[in-house]
């Protein structure tokens, strides 16, 4: 079965954002557990852990169908250890969080070099990040999403997510987000349904099939290779429909979340019903 949603808000609490997908019509979601340009929180309460496990299961929305993503400040990769000490304890909080709403994906960027050591390095930092959080919080997956490439970000070749996942202990616990925009914006082809194909297959033999864990759905306002984050409508910008068919009709990606992080939030249901008119019945 394809699980369809959208990021939506949890402002006023993580127990809203059930109730936000499930009034747009999706199976899937994602969310932030907190604030997400701040590095502290305050715990979640137990009330808010049973309030948001209640309507969970009221909506019908199982954990592999929910992908909540870290805040937009950590950086597992920093140069610096002062921002890796500071990047590390808020992302083993942000797996705690996970833990206690009874998640087990948390999807985050990889991480930035800033032109201060190698690629190479940086890699093996984030590697070493997420050995030290499944160390410290368990059942949790780390989900690495591939980016666009812009700045100084690493993840963006098919090849740094190999080379992350290569150094990862416990490799039941790491898995792949693939963002569509993000692909295409770092020079993979999605424009057709065999440039989606031959892409997936380069994906497979780089990373591997199996690492999938979930996607964000995103067409692109960038051209190919413009490393360029900048998402678009699904069919509005340079990815256009075909490629987001290909996904509907593939039944690999069955049981993974997949989100859309479009610009429109007054559409996303006519985009989740559009996504699901093309699933073979
Ligand atoms: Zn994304
Ligand atoms: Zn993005």
């Amino acid at each position: 079965m394809k699980l369809i949603g959208a990021h939506v808000s949890a402002a006023g609490g993580v127990f809203n954002a059930p109730q936000n997908a499930a009034n747009i019509g999706a199976n899937a979601f994602a969310l932030f557990t907190k604030n997400q340009r701040q590095w502290v929180a305050k715990p979640l309460e137990e009330d808010t852990i049973l309030a948001f496990k209640a309507r969970c299961q009221q909506y019908g929305f199982s954990p592999d169908a929910i992908l909540p993503h870290d805040s937009y400040l950590i950086n597992l990769g920093a140069p610096e250890t002062e921002k890796l000490e500071k990047s590390r304890n808020a992302f083993i909080d942000e797996m705690q969080r996970c833990r206690q709403l009874g998640l087990t994906l948390l999807n985050f960027h990889p991480g930035s070099h800033l032109k201060k050591i190698s690629e190479r390095d940086c890699l093996a930092l984030i590697a070493e990040s997420i050995n030290l959080a499944h160390q410290e919080v368990p059942g949790v997956v780390a989900v690495i999403e591939n980016t666009a490439g812009q700045g100084s970000n690493l993840g963006w070749r098919f090849e740094h997510l190999a080379e992350i996942i290569e150094q990862v202990e416990d490799k039941t616990r790491v898995g792949v987000c693939i963002d569509t925009c993000h692909t295409f914006a770092a020079g993979y082809d999605l424009r057709t349904e065999a440039a989606t194909e031959a892409t997936f297959a380069q994906f497979d033999q780089v990373v591997g099939m199996n690492y999938l864990r979930g996607m964000h759905l995103n067409d692109s306002k960038g051209g190919l290779g413009s490393r360029l984050d900048r998402h678009h409508s699904l069919g509005e910008g340079e990815i256009g429909w075909d490629c987001f068919r290909f996904l509907m009709q593939d039944q690999r990606f069955d049981g993974i979340p997949l989100v859309l992080e479009t610009i429109n939030p007054e559409i996303w249901q006519q985009e989740i019903n559009t996504l699901r008119s093309f699933v073979p019945q």
